[in-house]
Formats: structure tokens, C-alpha cells, sequence
């Protein structure tokens, strides 16, 4: 499946010089969608991933179906004040703005193996601190799965050879 070719590229959104990766043109598609989930599943399956862990809010479209997939729990990271429940908070940077993300304290336990998914890996600040919140309540993160990984801004990297980035498009 080429799956680039279902991606739409905004260019100056949100801002000028921006190219944003549009994804909604790829979610519309159910043969290109469910064969995405299929995809980033199998990896998560080879992984032994018994959860599945995804930031707000095109980490859900992602994780959830990966999780529903393989017949393991989701937990959602929402931004800070979104979670009813006791929670976990941390800061992070974003390819554009700042914000902090927050996690159930209960959400995980110790030893669980985690994979944590979301749409699309850019400078890595979002998932940095998504794996931050995951490993304070002593998850192991055993992989983390994206549609697209801009590969210029070197998100990887800044991750560490520690965790195993897959990722379906890159740019
Ligand atoms: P990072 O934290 O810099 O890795 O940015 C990744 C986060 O920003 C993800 O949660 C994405 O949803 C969002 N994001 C950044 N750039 C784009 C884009 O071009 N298309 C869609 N989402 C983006």
C-alpha cells in the first residue's frame, strides 16, 4: 500500500513555511486505514506489547484501533486538566508551541510492556514526554509506532537507540 500517496501536504498551515501532513485524507479510506492499524499492530504484536499508550488527540485514532487489534487496553495522555482521576503531569515542546501532558497514575502497571503510538513523530517532544509519563509509573516501553516520522527533524535521534521507532511514511 503506498501510503504517501494518501497523505495530504498543506503547505503555510499552521503557520508559514509549515508543510503540514494532513492524515484525514488517509483515515477517510478504509482500505488505507485499516491496512495502516494492521501494519503498526503486527510490529506492536513482535514487540509483545500487552498495552497500548497514545497522546491526545490523533494519538488515540491511531493507538485505539492497534489496541482494540490485538485485544489489549488503551490509555489515553490528554493535555493537563482533561483527566478526572488522579494523574501524572509533564511538560513538552511541540514543533510549534508548548503545552504539558498528563496520565491516570493508575493507568499502568509496574512492569507492563507499553507501545505508544501517535500520528506522526516531528522533533519528538510529544512522545519524549509521553514515554517520560509512561516510565514514572514504571511501564517498559518496547516500541513506538507512527504513520509518518519527519526524518529532517531527527526525532529519532533525539529519542535515543534505546526505543524502537517504526514508522509507515517518512519525509
Ligand atoms: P513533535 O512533538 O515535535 O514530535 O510533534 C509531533 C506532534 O505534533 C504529533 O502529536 C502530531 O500530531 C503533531 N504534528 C506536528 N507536525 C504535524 C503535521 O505536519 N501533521 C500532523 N500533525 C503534526
Amino acid at each position: 500500500m503506498d501510503f504517501k500517496a494518501k497523505i495530504r501536504v498543506i503547505k503555510d498551515f499552521p503557520q508559514p513555511g509549515i508543510r503540514f501532513k494532513d492524515i484525514t485524507t488517509l483515515l477517510k479510506d478504509g482500505q488505507a486505514y485499516q491496512a495502516a492499524i494492521d501494519q503498526l499492530a503486527s510490529f506492536a504484536e513482535s514487540k509483545g506489547a500487552d498495552l497500548v499508550v497514545g497522546p491526545e488527540a490523533r494519538g488515540f485514532v491511531i493507538g485505539a484501533p492497534i489496541a482494540y487489534k490485538l485485544g489489549k487496553g488503551f490509555v489515553p495522555v490528554r493535555k493537563s486538566g482533561k483527566l478526572p482521576a488522579e494523574a501524572v503531569q509533564a511538560e513538552y515542546d511541540l514543533e510549534y508551541g508548548k503545552d504539558a501532558l498528563a496520565i491516570h497514575k493508575d493507568a499502568i502497571v509496574k512492569g507492563q510492556k507499553v507501545l505508544v503510538a501517535d500520528d506522526l513523530l516531528a522533533t519528538g517532544g510529544t512522545i519524549s514526554t509521553t514515554i517520560n509519563l509512561v516510565e514514572q509509573l514504571g511501564g517498559e516501553v518496547v516500541g513506538c509506532v507512527f504513520l509518518i516520522e519527519l526524518t529532517y527533524l531527527n526525532g529519532r535521534e533525539k529519542l535515543g537507540s534505546h526505543y524502537d521507532v517504526y514508522s509507515l511514511v517518512q519525509y
